[in-house]
């Protein structure tokens, strides 16, 4: 069935989607400033859409229990993944999303192949996990400091200078094998200017209850901005794929990073398309003859089924026992709506 919303947000976001195959340098091709002409109002009115949205598809998602999400989220220090995380998955179920730190790895993450502590958190069909950084560190951090190369163990003649291809290849080729079982993988770059950066560690050291945000280490990578830059722009370029693209998401404003992380996120579910599950016309019979079981144990002055009553069929009635189902359900949805709208 077409749906105009998904057609807006795919317009929306198409601009920030890295075309796959081609070059891309972050300071040349994507201003961290850019917020598509919108006001902040209007921004905060348009996540406010984009999170129903997306708890709608969550549900489907997971009552289909076919398909996965994977979203993997990359930032420089201070780029907004937390808060990104928090509002953009504020209206969803939490028992159908999984969120998943990567920091320096353990000594028994050390000790197995890269992608392995990766694997190990991916989520399951109906699911949408998401990578707070992710395996792309491994050819980020890792590359940019050398020391933490030589932590990882790798036999020597796997260290030449084609490392960070085979690794861009490995990840490529590792996406596609997930997206062919039913996991779809999308993935956002905040991109963060550096001015804006500095204004961000500046207001986590002078606002006490920001503090523990701050470290100095922070500081000491920003020391590599150029580095990461470049390793940013040859990430982009080499891993942005058909079926695993890179979005990079202005995000020197906060409020529209969020807009476009919510309709990044519910493009990917659009594009699956998940349905409810049809039981099918056996199981519904039996469905039908349990009904009529419990209607008959109503106690007396009480209507036979409490549900229709209260909700009768807007408009024609006696139709196909399917359509009521469909109303029915909007009907709740509907409510649900309201009742978690916030004031
Ligand atoms: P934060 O996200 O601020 O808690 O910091 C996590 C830290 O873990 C960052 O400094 C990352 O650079 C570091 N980190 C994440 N993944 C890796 C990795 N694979 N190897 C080394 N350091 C990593
Ligand atoms: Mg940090």
């Amino acid at each position: 069935m077409a749906d105009d919303r998904a057609e807006r947000i795919a317009g929306f976001i198409a601009p920030l989607r890295v075309k796959p195959g081609s070059k891309v340098r972050l300071d040349r091709d994507f201003d961290p400033r850019y917020k598509a002409g919108l006001k902040k109002q209007e921004g905060i009115e348009l996540l406010r859409t984009g999170v129903s949205l997306l708890a709608e598809y969550q549900e489907r998602l997971a009552a289909q229990d076919t398909f996965g999400v994977l979203l993997c989220l990359q930032a420089l220090d201070a780029g907004g993944k937390d808060g990104t995380i928090r509002h953009v998955m504020s209206g969803v179920n939490p028992q159908g999303v999984s969120v998943s730190s990567f920091k320096v790895p353990s000594s028994e993450e050390l000790d197995h192949d890269y992608l392995w502590r990766y694997a190990r958190r991916l989520p399951g069909r109906g699911e949408i996990g998401i990578f707070n950084r992710s395996h792309y560190e491994e050819v980020l951090v890792v590359r940019v400091h050398p020391e933490v190369l030589a932590r990882q163990k790798l036999p020597g003649e796997q260290c030449g200078p084609d490392l960070w291809e085979r690794r861009y290849r490995e990840i490529n080729r590792w996406e596609r094998y997930l997206t062919d079982n039913g996991f779809k993988v999308v993935k956002i770059f905040l991109n963060l200017s550096k001015e804006e950066q500095r204004t961000r560690f500046l207001k986590r050291i002078d606002l006490p209850e920001k503090n523990w945000k701050f470290s100095a280490a922070d500081v000491r990578e920003r020391r590599h901005w150029d580095e990461y830059q470049e390793a940013f722009s040859e990430m982009l370029s080499a891993t942005s794929t058909k079926w695993a693209p890179w979005y990079v998401v202005p995000a020197d404003r906060k409020w529209f990073a969020r807009i476009c992380a919510a309709a990044v996120l519910a493009h990917t579910l659009m594009d699956i398309a998940p349905r409810f599950p049809d039981v099918g016309e056996e199981a519904r019979k039996e469905l039908l003859v349990t009904r009529r079981e419990l209607a008959q144990e109503a106690p007396a002055g009480v209507p036979a089924d409490p549900y229709t009553a209260g909700h009768p069929p807007a408009g024609r009635s006696g139709g196909r026992s399917g359509g009521r189902r469909k109303k029915e359900r909007k009907g709740r949805k509907g409510r649900k709506g309201k009742k978690g709208k916030r004031g």
